[in-house]
């Protein structure tokens, strides 16, 4: 069976679901084709992240930690959010559960917010939905039919779908499918894992970022080549400023999250999360002694070698548009749907189109 669209998205993710929702609002017959369930898990985790304001405190241990954080707070304050470097005791007063040393400084930034990252997917799925997208799911895409530099089917278990543009927004399965087109992409994945807690007390009032020991501080401060461009290479990048990050949800769970390390490519994950995660928790909050674990999750996260998304045109394929490498797609998700659809529209571009050319490194960079 064939059927045939003017825009087939693979990926129901954060930024695939924002591409079908942007697409169809252009009148765009769209399909969205999903290895397995939109927001597959939103009725089955019983925890709660629903959008709030929130502050942020990064915790600032060393004198690199502090270097870093004055450069990020340029950074930070240059791009127009809010950033400043607070005293222990202004530590204290924010988060007065949490034990932290009585020498330990913070990054404090109060522009930032909290939100439930399934209920975002699931949010633009229903709005899509109401604007005619169809839904494809248990559909992985396992090839492609092609003539030529054309993408004329793509191949899942149970049909051929035929669109006249195919965007592929896979998240970390992006490079994977993408070689099914020859196409050798420039994506490396770091590997982040999650523990949740069961409801406890109120332990906290914003989110947490500190570094475990585990990282050597010049790994860290290489941080900086994310503003140095794409010749910083990929295998500069380890980790960010930070590694590991609790925040607290309004049932009271504390949901503990840790990037670990780069994984060459889709290989596999270790499963390390629990023990790392109730040791660097404990740190800070020893009232968690007590407290089970509920559910714990593993998942690779990508990103490019200069750290900016692959978004647009393939210039080797006619009809292919990229929609991946967010390493943090929450706050970029929407404007990245809104710019597929300008791409295929013809829609002028709100920045030059080479910034986020897929094809913009000249060859890919082994990590
Ligand atoms: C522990 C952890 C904490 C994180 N914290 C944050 C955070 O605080 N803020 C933030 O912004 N980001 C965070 N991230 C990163 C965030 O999860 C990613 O940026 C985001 O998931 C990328 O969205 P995406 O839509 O590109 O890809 P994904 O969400 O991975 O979606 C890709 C979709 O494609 C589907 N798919 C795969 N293969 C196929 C196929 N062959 N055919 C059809 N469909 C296919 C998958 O099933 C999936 O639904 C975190 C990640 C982890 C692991």
């Amino acid at each position: 069976m064939s059927r045939t669209y003017d825009v087939a998205v693979i990926g129901g993710g954060m930024v695939g679901t924002s591409v079908a929702y942007h697409c169809a609002g252009r009148g765009l017959r769209t399909v969205l084709v999903e290895a397995a369930r939109v927001a597959r898990l939103s009725e089955e985790l019983d925890f709660d992240l629903e959008y709030r304001p929130a502050h942020g405190h990064c915790l600032i241990c060393t004198e690199q930690d502090l270097a870093l954080f004055k450069w990020h707070r340029d950074v930070f304050v240059a791009a127009g959010f809010s950033e400043r470097i607070v005293t222990p005791q202004e530590v204290r007063e924010a988060e007065p559960h949490m034990r932290v040393g009585p020498e330990v400084i913070a990054a404090l930034q109060t522009d930032e917010a909290v939100l439930n990252p399934l209920r975002l997917v699931y949010g633009f799925w229903r709005q899509a939905r109401r604007r005619g997208v169809e839904l494809r799911t248990d559909s992985p895409v396992l090839g492609f039919r092609r003539a030529g530099d054309r993408i004329t089917g793509i191949l899942t278990p149970r049909e051929e779908i035929v669109a006249g543009e195919v965007v592929i927004a896979a998240g970390s399965w992006t490079r994977e499918i993408a070689l099914k087109l020859d196409l050798s992409l420039p994506e490396y994945y770091i590997q982040g894992e999650a523990v949740v807690t069961e409801p406890v007390a109120p332990l906290l009032n914003g989110f947490v970022f500190w570094s475990t020991e585990r990282i050597p501080a010049e790994t860290r401060i290489a941080t900086e080549s994310m503003v140095k461009g794409w010749e910083s290479r990929a295998n500069e990048y380890l980790f960010g400023a930070y590694d590991f990050g609790t925040v607290q949800t309004r049932r009271g769970n504390m949901l503990l999250g840790q990037m670990t390390h780069i994984i060459p490519a889709w290989g596999p994950l270790t499963w390390q999360v629990v023990p790392d995660s109730a040791r660097e928790a404990l740190r800070l909050f020893p009232q968690l002694r007590r407290a089970r674990i509920i559910r714990a999750w593993r998942s690779p996260a990508p990103f490019t070698p200069d750290h900016l998304a692959l978004l647009g045109r393939v210039k080797t394929w006619q009809n292919l548009l990229i929609a991946s490498g967010f390493q943090s797609a929450i706050t970029q998700c929407h404007w990245a749907g809104e710019y597929v659809a300008d791409c295929i529209t013809g829609a002028p571009l709100p920045v030059e189109a080479s910034i986020f050319d897929p094809l913009r490194f000249p060859q890919p960079i082994a990590v």
